[in-house]
């Protein structure tokens, strides 16, 4: 039996989307052989790669003059390939650091280039516009707008004044419109929610593909996917195979206003459940920046972690605890989540609270 899946990623996929991976396995649209055993230059893989690229640009209305590149490996190789592929001929950049993924992007960046720290916190909020100490000499500013292990989400796109805007949206890509267009770049792994892992997606504005230097691995250069339709080597073929139907199955959905939609109904039931439960359950997260994707919280009596965790499985109820850097509780709200099971979650905890408060 398949339980209700709050794993933070590799994540919960579409019900719908297995089913099409399940229908088209051994013979792919009348190929005879699977996705993974036909050629990445074979017609029936460049309409996927196709269908792929087509989807995230009308879910996201990426403008023209915008590449997407589809890109091997997950986050971790983007927190490199940034300011190898836009420092240019700049020495420093800014970063915004606001949880455990900012800041590993950051301690990737200062082995190239030296650091502005433009915004600090713990993984409690994401700072404020006006908190923002940028340099006008940097290559690039930099922020997380989903901090998916503390649960801490951007409400607002951060105003540079016409430095190149980056974002990581691994975690929260394709669950709100976004203006493509105030960025420079936008890169997300695919495994939360748009796919599996293995495979990084860059939304790379085009004057600023090209610039990276002489000594910048082939594959961690932009321009390398921008010039062959990301078929330079070969991609990780089902991974974006995985894509091309959550694309699909987004649009069938409604799209990413749709999302946003069902986002706020999830993340607003179980933050609701926490504020209501008089202390038992509790957040740090401060309230204008909690995420609709990852809701974090911890029990006020920790001795009962066990017992909750345990009482949860029992009701299908799988992945809730929290990253082992921050404790407590991660519920990870991610577009394949369903309504139900976030209720299912909910009604659990009021029922566990009623009986150990
Ligand atoms: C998961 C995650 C990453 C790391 O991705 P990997 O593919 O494991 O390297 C980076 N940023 C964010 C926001 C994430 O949620």
């Amino acid at each position: 039996m398949r339980c209700f899946n709050f794993a933070p990623g590799p994540a919960a996929l579409p019900f719908e989307v297995l089913e099409v991976i399940r229908d088209e396995l051994f013979d792919f649209r009348g190929e005879g052989a699977s996705i993974m055993e036909i050629s990445h230059r074979s017609p029936a893989f460049a309409k996927v790669i196709g269908e792929a690229e087509t989807g995230i640009r009308t879910l996201l209305g990426v403008p023209d003059g915008y590449d997407v590149l589809f890109m091997q490996g997950g986050g971790h190789q983007q927190f490199s390939a940034v300011p190898l592929n836009l420092l240019g001929t700049r020495r420093k950049a800014d970063y915004i650091v606001n949880g455990t993924w900012s800041r590993k992007a950051l301690k990737e960046a200062q082995k190239f280039c030296e650091v502005n720290v433009a915004a600090l916190d713990d993984g409690t909020r994401a700072p404020r516009q006006q908190e923002l100490r940028l340099d006008p000499d940097a290559a690039y500013v930099y922020y997380c707008d989903n901090e998916t292990v503390h649960g801490v989400e951007f409400d607002y796109v951060p105003e540079t004044g016409g430095v190149p805007l980056v974002a990581d949206m691994s975690s929260n890509i394709m669950t709100r419109p976004v203006d493509v267009s105030r960025f420079g770049a936008i890169w997300f792994g695919a495994q939360k929610n748009f796919g599996i892992a293995g495979l990084a997606i860059a939304l790379v504005r085009q004057d600023l593909i090209g610039k990276a230097g002489p000594a910048c691995p082939v594959m961690l250069d932009w321009k390398t996917y921008a010039q062959s339709g990301s078929l330079f080597n070969t991609p990780p073929v089902f991974a974006i195979y995985v894509s091309s139907l959550v694309c699909r199955w987004l649009l069938q959905q409604g799209g990413v206003k749709e999302m946003q939609r069902r986002s706020a109904l999830k993340s607003g039931l179980l933050y609701q459940t926490i504020d209501e439960s008089e202390g038992f359950y509790r957040t740090r997260v401060q309230k204008d920046s909690r995420s609709r994707m990852n809701v974090t919280f911890a029990l006020r009596d920790e001795s009962l972690n066990e017992p909750f965790l345990a009482g949860a499985l029992e009701r299908g109820l799988k992945g809730v605890k929290g990253h082992r850097s921050v404790g407590g509780m991660r519920a990870s709200l991610y577009n394949a989540v369903p309504q139900e099971g976030v209720q299912a979650l909910a009604d659990y905890m009021k029922e566990f609270a009623r009986r150990h408060g």
